[in-house]
């Protein structure tokens, strides 16, 4: 084992575009003199992004910014105008910003199980949860960016009358529009793989609601000269969610050298995951369903709790960073947390129960891929760390 192997590895590392190649954008704001208040750099992103969905989308989608996906999954659910209270199906395995949102809105959430292969909530799931809750709408996730299919998720919506919004935070490039009747939210935070440092996008087809997640996003004031109300009136109570001319600026310079960054995330990951998997074989369950066209995580199922505590405690002590990723489960946080419905969760907990993050960026090398692999095997096979 090398000395370099030894260094500390990070859980993550951001990327994001370096100063020179912001400068293009810089200079465009330094010359419209426009910082927010959808500026011409947002606009421009709105349509490159637009133009990103569309060939996915048989309808065609719209997209609008926000000033996080946080505030994107608020506005989201307010345009969908449920009485205040209504009940809203969360997945119990999922960012504490899906349940954040859901409260902020004024609704209710109902803590869901999960699939036990793929762990995300889905549309069958959801099926027997709304009979049993009376639910109004639902909020599936695309954990740990394996996107859902929302085409499913537009029959769910149409059959039983429960609108839907994603959460997609984290699953830019993974997850397509192709049901035109469902908003869908990303993040554009540092972390996430379209990053902007701070920033959200709602991708939608219908265009009366993403109006009114803008409009929202400004406070709720009408700037269109055809609406009932006088422009400036205040017609929605909405917040300040615009994405500034600045952050803008990023999120071009990133989506610039978007696919590039995917293929080395994609081939970092292919790496990684093979190198666990010849060296723990079965010992490690993988999340089923879609190769992701741009991973942020790095996540993996041991046999059980008390491997995982040993795999912590040997990769701890060795500098190796390791994240339980979305825990608690959304049910188990502070009590001040509520109100909430909660259902049975089994799946969710058992996923839970051994589930990992380990350390992944676009900065990973092969020997620490190798390192991290050792420990991990030491820890499902119950070897003494001392071997290292
Ligand atoms: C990151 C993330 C969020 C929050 O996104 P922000 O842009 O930071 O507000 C919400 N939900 C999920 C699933 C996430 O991964």
């Amino acid at each position: 084992m090398s000395a370099q192997s030894r260094h500390p590895i990070p859980l993550l590392t951001p990327q994001l575009p370096e100063r020179a190649l912001l400068q293009p954008y810089l200079d465009r704001i330094d010359a419209s003199r426009h910082y927010s208040n959808f500026g011409p750099l947002n606009q421009a992103l709105e349509e490159r992004l637009t133009a990103f969905f569309a060939p996915h989308s048989a309808a065609g989608v719209q997209v609008v910014t926000t000033s996080s996906a946080t505030t994107g999954l608020e506005l989201a659910l307010a345009s969908l105008e449920l009485p205040p209270g209504s009940r809203v199906l969360v997945p119990a395995l999922t960012f504490v910003a899906t349940l954040t949102a859901v409260l902020r809105a004024g609704l209710v959430p109902v803590v869901c199980d999960i699939d036990p292969e793929n762990w995300l909530l889905t549309p069958e799931i959801a099926e027997s949860a709304i009979t049993s809750t009376g639910a109004l709408a639902a909020l599936p996730v695309a954990a740990f960016g394996q996107p859902v299919n929302t085409l499913a998720w537009s029959q769910f919506q149409q059959r039983h009358g429960v609108k839907v919004v994603v959460d997609a935070a984290g699953a830019f490039g993974s997850q397509w529009v192709a049901a035109s009747d469902i908003a869908v939210v990303f993040s554009m935070h540092a972390t996430k793989t379209l990053a902007a440092g701070e920033g959200g996008l709602v991708v939608g087809g219908n265009a009366a609601q993403l109006a009114s997640i803008r409009q929202m996003s400004n406070f709720g004031i009408n700037l269109d000269p055809a609406a009932q109300l006088p422009v400036g009136m205040l017609t929605r109570v909405g917040s300040n969610a615009k994405l500034s001319e600045y952050h803008a600026a990023v999120a071009h310079a990133s989506l610039d050298g978007w696919q590039a960054q995917a293929a080395q995330r994609r081939e970092i990951y292919a790496d990684y995951r093979q190198t666990l998997q010849s060296r723990c074989g079965d010992k490690l369950q993988w999340q089923a369903g879609e190769t992701l066209a741009a991973p942020t995580l790095f996540c993996v199922r041991l046999p059980d709790a008390e491997r995982r505590e040993r795999l912590e405690h040997q990769a701890g002590s060795l500098g190796v960073s390791t994240r339980r990723w979305y825990q608690p489960l959304l049910h188990q946080h502070g009590a001040a947390v509520q109100p909430l419905v909660v259902l049975a969760t089994p799946n969710a907990e058992k996923v839970a129960a051994g589930l990992i993050g380990l350390p992944f960026s676009c900065f990973i090398n092969h020997t620490q891929i190798k390192y991290i692999a050792d420990i991990v095997y030491s820890a499902v096979t119950n070897i003494s760390n001392t071997h290292y």
